[in-house]
């Protein structure tokens, strides 16, 4: 086979910016002559919104890129997220996390100096070490929980050191525990982020992960996961992101630098391209 298999994997809960124009570009350059795929991250349904989705598809086909049909929508799939959490579940790696999000703040802050990963402080490990009586007991008094992933556990069972590469930052040794015990689904989410994506980039052979650095802290979780759950081991490449005027990184909030906006005041697709290069 000739190229990569890449993919653009917006989450349809805002209007794709600059930002998302960059990614969506450098991951279809990155095909190289291989194919190039659209996935819709859909799976927060309380965030998701179908104009979101169709502006995505405009969006992708004015700045001239072409993908593969058929688009795949996490929402569609959840058996096979289910079927990732069972075979974790059946590694014992999984816990059933009773705390809200008060308990674990009050927690905390009772702690102190809590260690902190790239998305705040650590999961204090309260529900890691409730009895199996206790974990039934309240889940069969409707006890909403979310199931997290026992990250020490798991690497003790993995039992060596993993490794992975990126294209552009070198060689990794695999810390997952940066981001303590991840939470890995909830009651009306089947599926985290970094679930899904492990799974989805997977089932889709996808050869070549491409993505803001901002995620690449992710990618130690994502690399457990990988062995965890037997599935192939992807490239990774994680590139630079957009900012603003200001310095800022442009978010879902920022309309001003949606892509309609642009092109409503009367941008071209290459002037895109090229204000990409400069910023
Ligand atoms: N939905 C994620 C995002 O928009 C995709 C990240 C990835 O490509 O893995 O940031």
């Amino acid at each position: 086979m000739s190229g990569h298999i890449t993919r653009f994997a917006p989450s349809p809960t805002g209007w794709l910016h600059l930002g998302h124009a960059y990614a969506a570009i450098f991951a279809a350059k990155m095909a190289n002559g291989g194919r190039f795929l659209v996935r819709l991250e859909d799976i927060d349904a309380t965030r998701a919104r179908p104009e979101y989705e169709a502006g995505i598809f405009e969006d992708l086909a004015w700045l001239g890129l072409t993908w593969e049909q058929p688009v795949i929508r996490q929402s569609e799939h959840v058996e096979v997220y289910r079927a990732g959490l069972a075979e974790l579940e059946r590694l014992g790696l999984l816990y059933p996390c009773f705390c809200t999000r008060k308990d674990i703040q009050m927690e905390i802050s009772q702690a102190g100096n809590a260690p902190h990963g790239p998305d705040g402080p650590l999961y204090p490990g309260t529900c890691r070490t409730r009895s199996a009586a206790e974990r039934q007991d309240r889940i069969q008094r409707g006890e909403a929980y979310a199931l997290r992933l026992d990250v020490a556990r798991a690497m003790s069972l993995v039992g060596k050191e993993l490794r992975w590469e990126d294209r552009a930052h070198g060689q990794f040794i695999a810390t997952p525990g940066i981001f303590g015990d991840v939470v890995l689904a909830r009651k009306d989410t089947p599926a985290s982020y970094h679930l899904a994506v492990v799974l989805d980039d997977a089932r889709q052979g996808v050869t070549l992960v491409t993505r803001g650095v901002d995620l690449l802290p992710a990618t130690h979780l994502h690399r457990l996961l990988i062995e965890l759950l037997n599935l192939p081991m992807p490239a990774w490449e994680h590139h630079r992101l957009i900012h603003d005027e200001q310095g800022r990184r442009l978010a879902k909030r920022d309309d001003a630098k949606s892509l309609r906006t642009l092109r409503d005041q009367g941008w071209s697709p290459e002037q895109i391209e090229q204000s990409l290069e400069r910023v």
